[in-house]
């Protein structure tokens, strides 16, 4: 599979008055306005280039655009959707974009893979998890964890 972004420049041109006026390949409509979005070799009105995702306006936000799919989107939603997560921190597995993910720290995981790594215990919304030596754990794993802590260097 290829990495390359495909990302494409946005031109903003001014129309001239006696020109033609170009169809928007968005609307269909002729473009009488003054300036138009020269993108993917074809005409736009400003308000029609817009991401497909978030409707941002696309001549706006850096004049750049992406496709996917016939989709054209902004940089934030073509990496949301298409891009890459990362790893899961629990199975190391990738984690394509358009999953969910669990978020812990600089941590993602499958919403599977989000459970106690010691008894497996899945959490839900609101219940507490730690990290500890880059594992989750759940209040009970952890502070019986802390607890041998405390016993091992009682003992040493
Ligand atoms: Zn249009
Ligand atoms: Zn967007
Ligand atoms: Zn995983
Ligand atoms: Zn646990």
């Amino acid at each position: 599979m290829q990495k390359k972004e495909k990302s494409f420049g946005i031109q903003m041109l001014s129309v001239q008055p006696d020109a033609k006026p170009k169809g928007c390949a968005g609307c269909n409509r002729k473009i009488k306005d003054r300036y138009l979005l020269k993108a993917l070799d074809k005409y736009w009105h400003e308000d029609c280039l817009k991401c497909a995702c978030c409707d941002c306006r696309l001549g706006e936000v850096g004049s750049t655009l992406y496709t996917k799919a016939n989709l054209i989107l902004c940089r934030r939603d073509y990496l949301r959707l298409f891009g890459v997560t990362g790893n899961c921190a629990a199975c190391s597995k990738l984690i394509p974009a358009f999953e969910m993910v669990m978020r812990a720290k600089d941590n993602v995981y499958h919403l599977d893979c989000f459970a106690c790594q010691l008894c497996n215990q899945r959490f839900c919304v609101g219940d507490k998890f730690f990290l500890k030596n880059n594992m989750i754990l759940c209040q009970t794993d952890y502070e019986e964890g802390l607890m041998k802590e405390g016993y091992v260097s009682q003992v040493r």
